[in-house]
């Protein structure tokens, strides 16, 4: 059988732990014996990006840049007990905090759903792809811990000396104050990928904030998505046949209950974060929740919402066989070789990338797991196997 041909490679940005072990299990059995594939690989393991003192995060970025299309396994952010585990000789940020930064992008995350796996709320029929705006506010707040009657003012200086103070609260006892800031370039670049992210899903885009009583701050998150909107997206949101619609926040949770999905909902950097860990458990598995990095200027980084599973790479080291789930981490390569396949008019890529995703669900829903889904799937004979002959049975199926 002649192998499907890629044009331009992928970025490919290997990692850690058991999803290390998993990314060259799923490029083994799942994508080699059929593409040709082209990849120009990074190597983001701890040790990797510990010998080039990090640059290898900052190549495999800036070639994405590039390329435009990228894949990633999932990386250890060090903590204390990391750097004695692998000897460091620096605590390395986080490489997801150091590519977003880099591209500019906002992460998309929708949950991959299965019959036999019901979501906790009964009328979900499709997933519900969560964006959240990861700069600013709350999480780069300036906070102040008042002991006695006191006054906090806001005070705004500009560079020629010129200044405006507002009166925050006039203290009589002890208390609490928080500065926040967001700036119109990142909330624009959000506006931008969500725009363009749900263009390329056709789904429609729901945006929500407190504008009824943050009538500044959130009011600017309003209006630059609109001004956005009606400048550059709104034809070709019609032309689509989807649409994009503003709603106060409360508003929105209400209907995101009582809708059956298949909509992106963007949100602030704090609702996102509390609503996307929502969203992950009333479906189920972090094991089946995929992640896409998507910058304002159309570039992506696929990768999977969970972590290294170190718990199992533990067992694995000592010669068990894990039964992790790949779902994920495969979704990651499809959606990277779907895109690739989009942007390089490739047919074949594209539909081999829809046929490996419906294998893989073909799989679970015909009863063949991995262990953390024996819990959740509801259906007749199912059975237990190791990640590999998980792996082998998708691949038979194509
Ligand atoms: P984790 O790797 O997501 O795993 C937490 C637990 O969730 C696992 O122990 C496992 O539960 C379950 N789980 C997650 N993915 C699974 C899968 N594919 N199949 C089966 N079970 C799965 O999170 P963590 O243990 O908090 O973090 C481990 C390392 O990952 C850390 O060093 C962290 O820095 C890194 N991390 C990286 C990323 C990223 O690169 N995007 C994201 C998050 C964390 P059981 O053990 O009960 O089976
Ligand atoms: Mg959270």
């Amino acid at each position: 059988m002649a192998k499907i041909a890629m044009k331009t490679p992928l970025v490919e940005m290997d990692g850690d732990e058991m999803t290390r072990i998993i990314w060259q299990q799923i490029k083994d059995i799942c994508i080699l014996p059929f593409v040709d594939l082209k990849t120009e690989y990074f190597d983001l393991g701890l040790v990797n990006r510990d010998k080039t003192g990090d640059q290898v995060t900052k190549d495999s970025a800036v070639r994405t840049k590039e390329l435009g299309v990228a894949v990633k396994c999932a990386t250890i952010t060090p903590n204390a007990q990391r750097m004695t585990e692998y000897n460091l000789t620096q605590m390395w940020k986080s490489p997801n905090g150091t590519i977003r930064a880099m591209l500019d992008g906002t992460v998309f995350r929708a949950p991959i759903m299965v019959k036999g796996i019901s979501p906790f709320v009964s009328c979900w029929k499709k997933p519900i792809t969560i964006a959240r705006h990861a700069y600013g506010d709350v999480y780069r707040d300036t906070e102040y811990r008042v002991e006695e009657p006191a006054r906090a003012e806001l005070v705004i200086t500009y560079k020629d000396g010129r200044s405006e103070k507002q009166t925050i609260f006039e203290f009589e006892d002890g208390g609490i104050v928080e500065g926040l800031y967001n700036t119109d370039k990142s909330i624009s670049a959000f506006a931008r990928s969500c725009f363009n992210y749900a263009l390329d899903v056709k789904q429609s885009l729901w945006f929500a904030t407190k504008d009824t009583i943050s009538k500044t701050y959130d009011h600017r998150f309003k209006d630059i998505f609109q001004e956005i909107y009606d400048n550059e997206y709104k034809d070709k949101f019609e032309a689509s046949g989807i649409e994009y619609f503003y709603t106060l926040i409360d508003d929105a949770v209400a209907r995101v209950m009582r809708s059956e999905g298949g909509f992106v909902w963007a949100l602030k950097n704090y609702d996102g974060d509390v609503m996307s860990d929502m969203l992950a458990s009333a479906c189920g598995s972090l094991a089946m929740m995929t992640s896409v990095l998507v910058s304002p200027d159309g570039k992506y980084e696929y990768e999977a919402a969970h972590g290294t599973v170190t718990r199992h790479y533990y067992r694995y080291l000592k010669g068990e066989q894990t039964s992790t789930n790949p779902m994920a981490t495969l979704f990651a390569w499809t959606g990277a070789l779907r895109k690739r396949a989009q942007l390089d008019g490739l047919t074949d890529l594209e539909e081999f990338a829809d046929k490996l995703e419906r294998a893989s669900i073909d799989t679970i829903e015909s009863g063949t797991i991995t262990g953390d889904l024996n819990s959740l799937l509801d259906v007749p004979d199912k059975h237990v196997v190791t990640t590999e002959e998980f792996l082998k049975a998708v691949a038979s199926r194509i």
